[in-house]
C-alpha cells in the first residue's frame, strides 16, 4: 500500500469562514497548502498600496477621497474603512487575490503586513489558519 503523501492528510473539512474548523499552524503548513488565505477577504494599509505600486504619484498629493473614488472605479479596492484607515482590496473574479498565481504569490516580498503577519498575529484565530490541501 502506498504511503499517502503529508497533504493527502490534511482533513478538508475545514470551512475558511468558520474559524473554529481551522486547523494549527506550523511552519510547514503553507507547503501541502492551497494557500487559502490568499482567497479571503484581505484589508491593507495605505503603505501597502504604495509597496504594490497600486498608487501613482498624483495619488499621493491628491485629497484621500478623491484617491479612493479613483481606486474603487479602477476595481483596485472595494472599500475604505475610515476607523481603521484600511483598504479593502479587491478579489478577482475567482475570489482570490489578484497577486496570487498558479498558487503563488508574486509580490511575495512586497506583501502587505496582513500577509506576513497571517495567522500567527493577525487573523480571527491566532495561530490556526484554514489550511486545504494542494
Ligand atoms: S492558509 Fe495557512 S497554511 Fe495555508 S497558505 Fe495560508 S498561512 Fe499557509
Ligand atoms: S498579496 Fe500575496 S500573500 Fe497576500 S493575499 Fe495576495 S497572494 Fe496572498
Amino acid at each position: 500500500m502506498t504511503k499517502p503523501k503529508k497533504s493527502e492528510l490534511i482533513p478538508s473539512t475545514v470551512d475558511k469562514e468558520n474559524p473554529a474548523t481551522w486547523l494549527k499552524y506550523t511552519k510547514n503548513s503553507c507547503k501541502f497548502c492551497a494557500s487559502t488565505c490568499c482567497t479571503m477577504p484581505i484589508e491593507v494599509r495605505w503603505e501597502d498600496l504604495v509597496n504594490l505600486n497600486l498608487v501613482t504619484e498624483d495619488d499621493l498629493v491628491s485629497p484621500l477621497k478623491t484617491t479612493i473614488a479613483k481606486l474603487k472605479k479602477e476595481k483596485v479596492i472595494t472599500a475604505y474603512r475610515k476607523e481603521s484607515g484600511l483598504f479593502a482590496l479587491k478579489q478577482t473574479d475567482e475570489g482570490k487575490c489578484r497577486y496570487l498565481i498558479n498558487n503563488r504569490c508574486i509580490v511575495y516580498k512586497k506583501r502587505p503586513l496582513v500577509c506576513r503577519a497571517f495567522p500567527l498575529e493577525m487573523g480571527w484565530r491566532h495561530g490556526y489558519c484554514p489550511q486545504k490541501p494542494i
